[in-house]
């Protein structure tokens, strides 16, 4: 039973989460089974936990595993990371792996005096290339592994056999590949691709209708297609490095943070979908303002499926995050109206909070959020935490907007224009590709509307849930229910006050979620419809490729 959940690595006596591949710790392991992962019944998680004690050779506590300096041959059972960086200074000695620029600039810094970007002797700045030159002497691309995700001992640590994907090797996320593709070619022809990778205008066939259309070019003219890869991935946190201590690191924690809280939002929207009424969930999916729609809006038929398409909405974010603190790169212009301005500031309190409770919380080591959620998932619901909250209505700002003029007035479409950075090579995404994103930003966005509008109910709902939640459109003066006394009155006065879940649904479909609005909505719709048109026109007739309309 144990051992079809968690693998034992006797050399390391260490425990893995099979489906998480990480370690764990033997007395967390009945807190990691009944986490939002894996949602297991309590007493089914202490079983395991109990066949686990009986089982010799694992490290009890932190004190009794040491990390490995290096590994010649991956370590079976963790995923292998091909976009570490190696510290490379004191004559290669340093064993340092970290996966983040920033934190490897941190650590040089801290651990070696030496500050990037500083001519010899102190003074006067480098020019970027010479910089960018220097930074690449200074380290090394490996690729690396670590035992635990968190606090201590989650230290990166070389594997130096090179050979790739052997059978039973670990399959690298399509981002991670990318990624570590465009740091290599970056080492080896350095300046060449400096220089090609900045994007402007002319250098792509500006014929080419899709760009034309899109706009994306002339929006992005100067930046430069790794910073904006680099601003899409997912946050990589050193948990090694305390808080406080590294600028970059603590950026990351929060990013991480509200990565993970946008992914879990997704998913939790999903649910209150899956759980509302098919009435709603017409309303919910109409994309004009007066429609017949045929098919309600549906959860993803995999319901885990949402992970990957909660990718997108994801990395809108942390685009976001990424590029309104201070940055050295050139980044796309954008600007908020003063709602998104407020919830993106919120989001960040809420999140900077929660990185620092967390790592309160993990000093003692309890499990204690877990139970409390358990009561929540046996109702069938669960109560989104603050964070997500945040997230969500900072999502919900994005979307409501309309136009003033050009289309990269609105946030959202710039956020969107850096999802159309190409990730495997140059140039961007074409319309065979892109339309499937939109329709997953656009699905998970009707998502969102539905656990927003369910979030804007939720008070009312709990007020009054003696009486039906459904209520009667008109209240008659005569009758006769006064002679019940006072009671019934109050209630429905309250009730009225509050819109019902459906009135919110409607409202916000109506206010900016359908054509004719001149949303960031409208945009996505009729972008997609355009790369949909000429995608299939170019695709020979024998082979339609039209992709699912949700
Ligand atoms: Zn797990
Ligand atoms: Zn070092």
């Amino acid at each position: 039973m144990a051992s079809s959940h968690f693998q034992h690595l006797t050399q390391w006596e260490v425990v893995v989460c099979k489906e998480c591949r990480y370690a764990v710790w033997p007395r967390q392991v009945v807190g990691h089974l009944t986490n939002r992962q894996h949602r297991m019944p309590r007493k089914q998680a202490v079983g395991i936990s109990d066949e686990i004690e009986q089982w010799h050779g694992i490290a009890q506590f932190s004190g009794e595993f040491k990390i490995p300096k290096y590994v010649e041959e991956a370590v079976e059972g963790l995923p292998v990371y091909t976009d570490g960086v190696k510290c490379e200074l004191d004559e290669g000695q340093c064993a340092y792996v970290c996966r983040n620029m920033d934190v490897i600039k941190e650590h040089w810094r801290k651990m070696h005096g030496h500050s990037v970007g500083q001519k010899r002797g102190g003074s006067g700045m480098l020019k970027k290339e010479d910089i960018d030159r220097q930074i690449l002497q200074n380290c090394r691309q490996v690729r690396c592994q670590r035992f635990f995700v968190q606090k201590e001992h989650s230290q990166y640590f070389e594997v130096r056999s090179r050979e790739e994907r052997r059978e039973g090797s670990v399959r690298q996320s399509e981002e991670e590949d990318i990624w570590s593709q465009a740091w290599g070619q970056a080492s080896q022809r350095y300046d060449r691709i400096r220089s090609d990778d900045t994007i402007r205008p002319g250098e792509t066939d500006e014929v080419n209708p899709w760009l034309r259309r899109t706009g994306w070019i002339p929006y992005l003219e100067g930046c430069d297609r790794k910073d904006i890869l680099r601003c899409l991935k997912e946050p990589t946190v050193d948990e090694e490095i305390a808080e406080g201590e590294n600028e970059a690191n603590d950026n990351e924690r929060v990013a991480a943070a509200i990565w993970e809280a946008t992914g879990e939002l997704a998913s939790a929207s999903q649910d209150v979908v899956s759980r509302s009424g098919v009435m709603l969930r017409f309303e919910a999916i109409r994309t004009e303002a007066h429609q017949n729609v045929y098919r309600p809006l549906e959860p993803y038929q995999n319901r885990d499926e949402i992970r990957r398409q909660g990718r997108y909405w994801q990395q809108i974010v942390t685009f976001f995050v990424r590029t309104r603190r201070a940055h050295s790169w050139k980044s796309p212009p954008y600007k908020f109206n003063r709602r998104q301005d407020r919830a993106f500031e919120r989001m960040m309190v809420v999140a900077r909070s929660t990185v620092k409770e967390a790592d309160e919380s993990s000093d003692t080591e309890s499990d204690s959020t877990d139970t409390d959620s358990e009561a929540e998932r046996e109702e069938g619901k669960t109560v989104m935490t603050e964070m997500q909250q945040a997230c969500l209505s900072f999502c919900i700002e994005l979307l409501n907007q309309t136009i003033h003029n050009r289309e990269y007035d609105m946030a959202l479409v710039c956020g969107l224009a850096a999802l159309g950075v190409n990730p495997s090579g140059r140039g961007f995404r074409g319309a065979d590709t892109y339309p499937s994103i939109l329709s997953a930003v656009i699905k998970v966005a009707h998502f969102m509307i539905v656990q927003q509008a369910e979030r804007l109910t939720q008070p009312t709902a709990d007020e009054c849930n003696e009486f039906s939640a459904g209520r009667s459109p008109c209240e008659f003066e005569d009758s006769g229910y006064e002679s019940e006394g006072t009671q019934i009155d109050r209630g429905e006065g309250r009730r009225k006050i509050g819109k019902s879940s459906f009135e919110w649904v409607r409202k916000m479909m109506d206010g900016f979620m359908v054509r004719g609005c001149g949303s960031p909505m409208q945009w996505m719709l009729d972008l997609r419809g355009y790369g949909m048109k000429i995608d299939f026109n170019t695709t020979s007739a024998g082979h339609v490729n039209w992709r699912d309309g949700d």
